[in-house]
């Protein structure tokens, strides 16, 4: 057992970004754009521990931090930014360290978060027992809510890279063809049925050539990290135009995502078994230990002038399909993947009602509706809402957090 870590700094308890955390972004502070990380309520300038002489021998050179991506230094590996992770918690550990590490602290509240990386391509998988099962049974048939492939296929698609975009940006209500009435034409406009996903999301390495697979057991080195992810979605565009090919414009006018990438081994510690697998998958599938993670996450939605309501609190732990399984999946065909890559977990639904990981769910295809406070009511969301969303991890007095994402809706341009 790994004792506790203390920080030389003083970092509140609650706080997500605490000395276990260490996790990997890109800030813009006076004009530069740079590789950071991140502990309590500061910025990490990666660049002033380089130039102090404090990263020598972790195998980065300086180009690797005063970039305005992290695509460059997740090339050096797991191995690479492993070393890295570990000698930053060293320094802010140490004492020994405390007068150079103190020079490369900057205020959170003096930063701008950036995109903290070039995403290559994009794929949303659809991994949630409890939310393949609503939606099933809500839009086809409660008896066989589950299609005959769901058990033996982590389900996925391709979405677009494009539009990811970083917690803070507004979005504006996407237009498109929606089909109200079965028994009259299709009509054109705003998306009147506008929803979030709760997701999180996984970041590769450079995966292996075109043609080999990563096994279940290899997965983890292949997983730089995680965030969290709102994988907006246009509900009335989304059942006009899904037959036969799946998702298209009601996915792909954008998804939100956090802004810290929290790496896989800050999260190692807090892994739960998985839900039991039946029927029995296929052996490329099989997988050893515990895949699961436990991470509590909540959605909040802010109408515009009013307090943040709290609509939902899930939790990652209920995945059927764990992410070991996901990438497995994706390339058991040969497939390949690059630094950078996007992989979502699709909606996040817990067995309870109020832990259910979109409004389609929570208000039941809009047929019942969802209590904010001061007598406010929504069925899915409204131009000039805000949805937030949190996760993080706690146990033993330890809190690995990822803050959170937080998106505006805009109305129709
Ligand atoms: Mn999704």
């Amino acid at each position: 057992m790994s004792s506790i870590l203390t920080s030389w700094l003083t970092i509140d308890q609650t706080s997500d970004f605490s000395i276990s955390n260490i996790p990997f972004g890109v800030i813009t502070y006076n004009g530069a754009t740079k590789v950071s990380s991140r502990v309590g309520e500061f910025a990490i300038d990666l660049t002033v521990l380089f130039e102090a002489n404090l990263l020598d021998n972790c195998g980065f050179s300086a180009s690797d931090f005063q970039s305005n991506r992290l695509n460059e230094m997740m090339k050096k590996g797991k191995k690479g930014t492993r070393k890295l992770r570990n000698r930053i918690q060293e320094i802010y550990t140490n004492e020994v360290f405390k007068a150079e590490g103190e020079k490369a602290l900057i205020s959170i509240e003096t930063v701008t978060m950036e995109m903290p990386i070039t995403i290559g391509d994009y794929t949303d998988f659809y991994s949630s027992i409890e939310h393949a099962t609503n939606v099933g049974t809500m839009f086809r048939d409660p008896a066989n809510a589950l299609l005959p492939n769901w058990k033996y296929i982590p389900v996925g698609y391709h979405g677009r890279a494009s539009s990811i975009i970083l917690s803070g940006q507004e979005i504006h209500r996407p237009k498109g063809q929606q089909k109200p009435k079965d028994d009259e034409p299709p009509v054109f406009g705003p998306c009147k049925l506008l929803d979030f996903e709760l997701e999180m999301g996984f970041i590769t390495y450079e995966g292996k050539p075109l043609g080999d697979s990563i096994s279940t057991t290899e997965a983890d080195d292949y997983i730089f990290g995680m965030v969290l992810f709102n994988d907006w979605s246009a509900r009335d565009i989304q059942k006009w135009e899904y037959v036969p090919l799946g998702p298209f414009l009601a996915k792909n006018f954008g998804s939100s995502m956090s802004a810290w990438i929290v790496t896989l081994d800050a999260l190692e510690p807090f892994r739960v078994e998985g839900p039991k697998q039946e029927p029995a998958v296929f052996p490329y599938l099989e997988y050893k230990g515990d895949k699961n993670i436990n991470i509590q996450l909540e959605v909040q939605i802010q109408p515009e002038g009013e307090e943040a309501s709290t609509v939902c609190n899930s939790n990652y732990k209920h995945m059927y399909w764990n992410q070991n399984q996901q990438l497995a999946h994706h390339t058991i065909n040969g497939c390949d993947i690059h630094a950078g890559d996007l992989y979502a977990s699709g909606t996040i639904s817990g067995p309870t009602k109020d832990s259910y990981g979109s409004m389609l769910e929570l208000s039941w295809k809009g047929s019942q509706t969802v209590q904010l406070k001061n007598g406010v009511e929504r069925k899915f969301i409204q131009d000039h809402d805000t949805v937030i969303m949190k996760g993080y991890c706690e146990k033993d007095g330890v809190r690995v957090g990822f803050g959170e994402v937080s998106t505006k809706v805009l109305p129709s341009k």
